[in-house]
This record gives structure tokens, sequence and C-alpha cells, in this order.
């Protein structure tokens, strides 16, 4: 007979055995519209952002959650199409999770590099590290044939990242390819025409060797460049049919240890994402008040036992 775990066990597992961090999806709005969005992210999304208050609140009661793990993220849709309308909010938002004390990953697609909005959000990122010199911080861009202009985009991107000198030594820009060929034959060529040297042999030998990143030649910065994990199966992937990713919750639970997200979005959601599946509640009270970290994990742990016990149900 099998071994079933109760839904006590199983939630005290989940509980003592994963580490958590906090993921923003801090609106739907996005400048463009790609058929891999594991969202359904676009141009014609409601202009709706998490609150600041609400980025605050979560972050300041998960910095006291158990096994949490220091970084948050920022994503959308594309979080810089807030400068559209509150040109303010992302230095905010970066301000609070700092405040909070989490590092920040940014998830940007950086079509904005070529709009006349550039220079004022580099010059905003800029001024975050002249305020935060010690930062620890991580932009992640998209370098595929979904994103329109990525390599453009990216290379703009780069430009910016590499030639200046007053970001934080501990900035890092982690690149994702879909396809070996486009990285070679289309980005690194232009990365040589705008001399950005890249150094794909060497590798640093000091904290930056833990996420496999290369050096930059001649210069102190860094850059992780590494393939696609696949694309999910939710969202627009999902309507296209176009996923190369399967997994169900309890496979995602799979290996103690592994760093799992709660994600909170500008719908007032909160949930676990695997591959091909979301479990979510609200995370806001019926008095609209925000529900404590420690009450949202009990009621994503619970919603996910009941996938736990219909996937064991099936074997
Ligand atoms: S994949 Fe990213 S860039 Fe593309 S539509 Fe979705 S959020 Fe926007």
């Amino acid at each position: 007979m099998k071994n079933i775990l109760s839904r006590a066990e199983f939630c005290y597992w989940l509980d003592n055995n994963f580490v958590w961090s906090p993921f923003f999806k801090i609106t739907n709005l996005c400048n463009y519209c790609c058929a891999h969005c594991c969202e359904r992210s676009g141009p014609n999304a409601e202009p709706t952002f998490i609150p600041i208050a609400d980025v605050r609140a979560i972050a300041e009661d998960f910095r006291y959650t158990k096994n949490k793990m220091p970084i948050a993220v920022i994503s959308g849709g594309e979080p810089m199409m807030a400068y559209k309308y509150a040109p303010y909010y992302i230095p905010n938002i970066m301000k609070t999770l700092t405040r909070a004390g989490f590092t920040i990953e940014l998830k940007t697609n950086a079509g904005w590099t070529l709009t006349e909005n550039a220079s004022v959000i580099f010059n905003d990122l800029e001024s975050y590290f002249y305020k935060n010199p010690n930062a620890y911080f991580s932009y992640h861009l998209s370098l595929d044939k979904f994103h329109p202009q990525s390599a453009t985009t990216t290379i703009e991107f780069l430009k910016w990242f590499y030639n200046n000198d007053k970001l934080s030594r501990r900035a890092n820009v982690h690149i994702f390819y879909d396809s070996p060929d486009f990285l070679t034959d289309t980005f690194v060529q232009l990365a040589e025409k705008h001399k950005i040297m890249l150094d794909l042999k060497n590798k640093p030998k000091n904290e930056f060797a833990k996420i496999d990143a290369n050096l930059f030649c001649g210069k102190e910065k860094y850059i992780v460049i590494e393939p696609y994990h696949g694309i999910d199966n939710l969202g627009r992937a999902f309507d296209n049919k176009i996923a190369t990713k399967q997994s169900s919750f309890i496979k995602s639970f799979s290996k103690p240890g592994d760093v799992h997200t709660i994600t909170f979005d500008s719908n007032g959601d909160c949930y676990f994402d695997c591959a091909s599946e979301r479990v979510k509640t609200p995370y806001r009270n019926a008095r609209g008040k925000i529900k404590p970290i420690e009450q949202l994990k009990k009621e994503l742990f619970n919603l996910l036992y009941d996938r736990y016990l219909a996937e064991e149900m099936i074997k």
C-alpha cells in the first residue's frame, strides 16, 4: 500500500524542506506580445501595477519568513512600462526591496533601450547604485526569436552596462538564449562591432564563480550566458501550444533544498507556478488587508496537497 502523507505531514514537509523567495509580477502590461509568454501580457493589458505599499508590506513580512532566500524578483509584463504612468514607481520599488534586505533580480525585455525613456531609466538605475554602492543586482534579459529585436536591445543594454563605471561591482547581467547559432552569429558579432569585449573563456575566481559567470575583457564586470530552460505551458504559450516544458507540481517539489518563488501579481493574487500549472489565492483577506506570508504559504500548501493527492491517486 502506498505511503500517502496526511495534510499536516505534507504541509510540514513543504515548510521545512524548501527555500522561499518573493517574485513580483508588478504588471501585465507589456510593449511586446510574445507568442511564448507564460502570462498573456501585452500592450492591451490593463495598466495596473502592484501598489508600492503592497510590495513594502509583503517584503517586510517576507524578510522574517522561515527558510527564505533574500532575493526578490521584479518582473511583469514589462516592469519599465511603469515609466509611462508613474516615473517614480520603479525607483521606489527598488528602494523598498533593498530596505527590506533583499537583493534584486530585474527581468526586462530591454525594449525601452530604443525609446525616448532610455536615458531616464538608465539614470535611475545608475542612481540606485550611487545610493547602494555595494548592492548585488542581477539584470535578466532574453536573447531569442520571440522578443522583437532582442539582439539589438540586449546590446543596447550591454553598451550601458559595459561602459558605465558607476555601477556596483556586484551587478551582473544574465542572458538567456534559445539558439547557439543566434548567439554566436548575431550577438557575439554585434558585441564586437560595439567594442564590447566578451571573454567567454576566463572564469572569475570570486563569488561570481558560483553563478558560472564570465568576465568582460578588461573590466571587473560579470555576465552569465545560458540556454533557455524551455517554455512553460502557461498563458499565451499554452494558447499557442508551443510549450516545451511539462511538469507536475509534485515533480517540481521533488528536490528538497530547492528555492521556490511565491509570486504576487497586479490582480491581487499570490501563487506557486510549476511549468504547466498554477495554484493561487488572493493575497488580501475579505476586509482588504494583506494576509501574513505564513498564512499565504499555508493556503498555497493546502492547495498543493489537493494536487498531491490527485497525483498519488492516479499513479
Ligand atoms: S514574454 Fe515578456 S516581453 Fe514577451 S509579452 Fe510576455 S512579458 Fe512581454
